[in-house]
């Protein structure tokens, strides 16, 4: 890690005057579509702690969306990256191959759920990932449809916007959208009608029910889930859900894909959030965490699956780049060495604690309608007071806020109404509780 003090430091009005320079020249020359959190312009990063360029330290919450896991400057990382650099940037795997990129698909082999023969093929982002698992889906089955699930994200290409419930902002204006992708109920405890202790069981008789008798099973090419929901509002599917759902695809020849870009690398406590109900998916995709930070992806799966797709039908210029492989080995290394599963749990041990406190302290509960989530990915969703309606609104003043006071978060869900917190695992457990407390300050302004 960089020599960054692990300290929140607000010396300015976030942004202060250097990032609001800044942010106007980004203005002048950056397209509108890329929205920024918060238009707070980094200087440097690592730990717990995003220093910007007026000298404020920002306590993260947010690791870049689940990536920077190891912290944004993993000296391992930065050593193995570094080094890759000096050797060689890039030959392109499907030209001349190097190493790095077969260590990872074998470390991937290992990590991932299952004791079956496993092969990956490496990428650049996360949704190149997903459709790639699509592709060799349709390639294994010879079947064309895919099923998604409500609250679904999977990203911003054209096949995976399809694949992504939110239209905005992720889809508005954007389609016509690719064809063959269908939506079914997934099992969301919170605002299942008849209680989350029914939503497990009714939600996955009601999803195949609607495959079965509106796409036809025989039909379908893949099922593609998150095991806990990211971008949706840190959904965890109720328990009986994924195990049903990964039955009835086994049961009718369907490639179960668990999507683990936001779950996946301990992020949940567990190197991958499906572990949790014991699912063995026949693809899992990767990215966000696996990399300390550059950008890679995978799809990692059965060898007789992986291997459908024809020779040179899969691959891309930069895929499984050798900087990038070297990162995700110096990532993979601190996650064990540091054992960072149980670092997870226990950011949720004391998240879910204080949290817990917080709404206790609140009449009914206030505006916390719900707390969830798993190891280091835990979310609330917001309320109006005394009702189930999402209040967006508080949402988004309860992270304004937090990052008046050097806190950042993020916010997500369906409905907007859901705060997300996502420290990076090395976070200091000093960090974490001041970050809290800042929360819970800022429920006191709403
Ligand atoms: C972020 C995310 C993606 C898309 O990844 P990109 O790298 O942004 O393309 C896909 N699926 C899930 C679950 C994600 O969280």
């Amino acid at each position: 890690m960089s020599d960054i003090p692990q300290e929140r430091r607000v010396l300015t009005a976030i942004p202060g005057p250097k990032s609001v320079e800044l942010q106007a020249r980004r203005t002048a020359a950056v397209a509108a579509g890329v929205g920024s959190t918060l238009p707070v312009f980094t200087a440097r990063a690592g730990g717990g702690i995003i220093e910007d360029v007026d000298g404020n330290r920002l306590i993260d919450f947010g690791s870049g969306i689940a990536v920077t896991s190891v912290g944004a400057s993993a000296e391992a990382v930065v050593r193995r990256a570094s080094a890759q650099l000096a050797d060689f940037t890039h030959t392109c795997f499907m030209v001349t191959p190097y190493e790095g990129y077969v260590e990872v698909c074998e470390r991937l082999a290992e990590l991932t759920p299952g004791d079956h023969a496993k092969k990956s093929a490496l990428f650049n982002s996360g949704a190149e990932a997903v459709e790639n698992a699509v592709k060799i889906a349709r390639a294994y089955t010879k079947r064309t449809a895919v099923v998604v699930f409500d609250h679904g994200y999977h990203g911003r290409t054209n096949l995976t916007m399809a694949l992504t419930a939110k239209n905005m902002p992720y889809k508005q204006g954007f389609g016509p959208f690719a064809p063959e992708v269908y939506r079914v109920p997934v099992a969301y405890g919170y605002r299942w009608p008849t209680g989350p202790e029914n939503a497990g069981a009714e939600a996955s008789a009601q999803a195949i029910d609607e495959i079965t008798k509106q796409i036809g099973a025989q039909n379908v090419a893949a099922i593609i889930i998150e095991p806990v929901l990211g971008e949706g509002g840190f959904i965890e599917p109720a328990k009986g859900f994924l195990p049903e759902i990964a039955r009835f695809a086994k049961d009718n020849g369907i490639v179960f894909v668990a999507d683990e870009i936001q779950s996946g690398f301990c992020r949940t406590g567990q190197w991958f959030a499906c572990e949790d109900e014991g699912i063995v998916p026949d693809l899992i995709t990767t990215a966000k965490g696996i990399a300390g930070g550059l950008p890679l992806s995978a799809v990692t799966g059965r060898a007789e699956i992986m291997d459908a797709a024809h020779s040179g039908g899969l691959g891309g210029t930069y895929g499984g780049n050798p900087v990038a492989c070297a990162g995700a080995l110096g990532a993979i290394e601190t996650m064990i060495e540091l054992d960072l599963n149980g670092r997870a749990r226990r950011v949720e041990e004391v998240m879910k604690g204080r949290l817990g406190e917080m709404r206790a302290k609140l009449p009914n509960g206030g505006v916390i309608g719900d707390i969830r989530g798993r190891g280091a990915m835990i979310a609330i969703e917001l309320v109006k007071s005394g009702t189930k309606e999402p209040d967006a609104a508080a949402t988004a003043a309860l992270a304004k806020a937090c990052h008046a006071e050097g806190l950042l978060v993020l916010t997500c869900g369906t409905y907007g109404n859901v705060l997300r917190f996502l420290p990076p695992l090395v976070i200091g457990e000093d960090l974490l509780n001041e970050g809290l407390d800042i929360l819970e300050q800022a429920f006191a302004t709403l």
